[in-house]
């Protein structure tokens, strides 16, 4: 799947963060507290866990598992449409984070939840990459 003809958001805010984060480096990065050190996705103000307000973008590995997925048979996106059905996937990364991302070489009659997958970032934008998922 690529990324040809698809619309391409831009993120303000913690969600900027979070993409420039990725874009600059090409790595995938999550939210980490420089308090207590809880990774943590979406980025907040506040730490869920010691509430502290410092915080840093951290590299993670993206290796994780499939937490929850839906298969799309429709799309009013023109962008997304060639790609029908395609799988949109909740991982579980192995740093705790949940994200959400794009499957890629992954069938919808072959997602089960547990399967072992890796988030791979593209960037597309300065301020956006999409968040791909392929099998581990
Ligand atoms: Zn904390």
């Amino acid at each position: 799947m690529s990324t040809e003809g698809k619309q391409i958001p831009h993120p303000t805010e913690l969600d900027l963060e979070f993409f420039e984060s990725i874009t600059s480096t090409g790595a995938l990065h999550v939210q980490q507290c420089d308090g207590c050190g809880d990774h943590h996705h979406p980025p907040r103000l506040f730490c869920p866990a010691c509430f502290s307000g410092d915080y840093s973008f951290a590299e993670v590995g993206g290796l994780g598992t499939v937490y929850g997925y839906t298969v799309s048979h429709y799309t009013t996106e023109r962008g997304w449409k060639d790609a029908l059905p395609y799988v949109t996937i909740v991982v579980e990364l192995a740093e705790g984070p949940r994200l959400v991302g794009s499957a890629r070489g992954i069938a919808p009659e072959e997602v089960v939840l547990g399967l072992p997958v890796r988030v791979v970032p593209e960037k597309v934008a300065d301020d956006f990459a999409y968040l791909w998922v392929e099998k581990a």
